[in-house]
């Protein structure tokens, strides 16, 4: 089965929700220079190319979905993406996957890892994940099996999700007022995204605190509460604030400090009372490889829509699992991680992420789009990836690079 075409779709379509998406961002590390922290909610995301506001509860949401083509006529999708992702594949990859045997994954990614020598990170690997990934969608296309029966599941086939709370209001009112909802709807984790670091001093430190402690008041002892740092504090800070949390139990705190420091990361894991975890801006068998070694994280958390796609994140969960770290991928991809999540070990990946505003607009064009019902994820019994797109929800369409 060869490769004989490789598409990409621009989809244009009209969200309508009752969430108030978008209220408030993650902190970054741009942060520290005033001019950047005071930007708001609007010039973080999700990115502008991605998403609009329409006003009264109206959002142009828009995607792009790559399709791969085959001589036998089973094509295999993946995405969303962005516009530079396309970019990339059609201008680097394109000429090296035509004509290739779509099934033979492993050599498909050796031969793209070995031509994109400076790719090996960022968004030239966000390309290789999203061929890799749809190359796995023709496979389970090609033998009417779901991607998780491929890889040897079920190892569980309902599994809690995590309510990622991005985008909402963080004043302790309005936060424990969320949480609460949450809880009502099931969950039984929640993760919330801190906006204070080293550079906002003690109010700022007490205000990270503070929230913590009104989220631990509002949704009990039996929910757990992570708290995500998006690379932006340092390793003093980090131990502080993990001390200072420590009483409220966080199940862990995400991405402390750079994803570079990885000696600095190994610090604040030592020497910290609560449990970190990190490794979204990681990629690769190679980049798990040199966390896992140094004793980074005790939750790894790579992301299959950029860390190299399902045939390297195979690859992380097999580290991950030998040295008895968990791995909780990143929530950009939840259709294919409940599939990842049906056929590890409950041990290595007992949870998936669920970013409860991000998911409206990422998996807005799909037929099935994968959400919890109270509180679990069910993983897809239909072929491949089970990803289609709703062609009800296009208001829009063009097809990018035409022949
Ligand atoms: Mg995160």
């Amino acid at each position: 089965m060869k490769i004989s075409n490789i598409r990409f779709e621009q989809l244009e379509g009209v969200l309508e929700t009752d969430i108030d998406m978008f209220r408030e961002r993650l902190i970054r590390p741009i942060d520290v220079y005033p001019e950047h922290r005071a930007e708001p909610s609007e010039r973080f995301g999700p990115r502008q190319d991605r998403y609009g506001e329409l006003g009264d509860g109206r959002y142009l949401v828009r995607s792009v979905m790559l399709y791969v083509d085959t001589d036998e006529g089973i094509t295999g999708i993946s995405g969303p993406m962005s516009g530079t992702e396309a970019f990339f594949i059609h201008t680097q990859l394109r000429e090296l996957l035509l004509g290739q045997d779509a099934l033979a994954t492993e050599l498909i990614w050796d031969k793209m890892y070995r031509l994109l020598i400076h790719g090996r990170k960022g968004e030239a690997m966000f390309a290789v994940s999203a061929i890799d990934n749809a190359l796995w969608d023709i496979r389970g296309k090609a033998v009417n099996l779901p991607l998780y029966r491929l890889l040897g599941g079920p190892t569980q086939q309902t599994f809690p999700a995590y309510a990622s709370a991005l985008g909402f209001a963080i004043s302790p009112n309005e936060a424990t007022a969320t949480a609460q909802e949450f809880v009502r709807d099931g969950y039984v984790a929640t993760k919330w995204f801190i906006r204070n670091g080293p550079m906002d001093g003690e109010v700022g430190a007490r205000e990270n605190v503070e929230l913590v402690r009104a989220l631990r008041d509002a949704v009990g002892d039996d929910v757990d509460i992570m708290i995500d740092a998006w690379n932006s504090w340092d390793v003093r800070y980090a131990l502080d604030m993990a001390n200072r949390m420590a009483p409220f139990r966080p199940r862990w705190l995400e991405e402390v400090v750079k994803p570079d420091d990885i000696q600095g990361q190994a610090r604040v894991t030592a020497l910290s009372p609560v449990p970190i975890s990190g490794g979204e801006h990681e990629y690769t068998r190679w980049g798990a490889r040199d966390y896992f070694e140094a004793g980074v994280v005790d939750v790894y958390q790579a992301d299959t829509a950029w860390a190299g796609g399902i045939s390297e994140m195979l690859k992380i969960f097999a580290l991950g699992s030998a040295f008895g770290v968990q791995v909780i991928p990143h929530g950009h991809s939840v259709p294919i991680n409940a599939h990842l999540t049906a056929a590890q070990s409950p041990a290595t990946t007992p949870l998936i992420e669920y970013l409860i505003q991000w998911n409206e607009i990422h998996q807005f064009f799909w037929v099935h789009p994968v959400k919890p019902v109270n509180g679990k994820v069910t993983v897809s019994d239909l072929p491949g990836l089970g990803l289609a797109v709703d062609d009800a929800k296009v208001e829009r369409r063009e097809f990018l690079y035409p022949a």
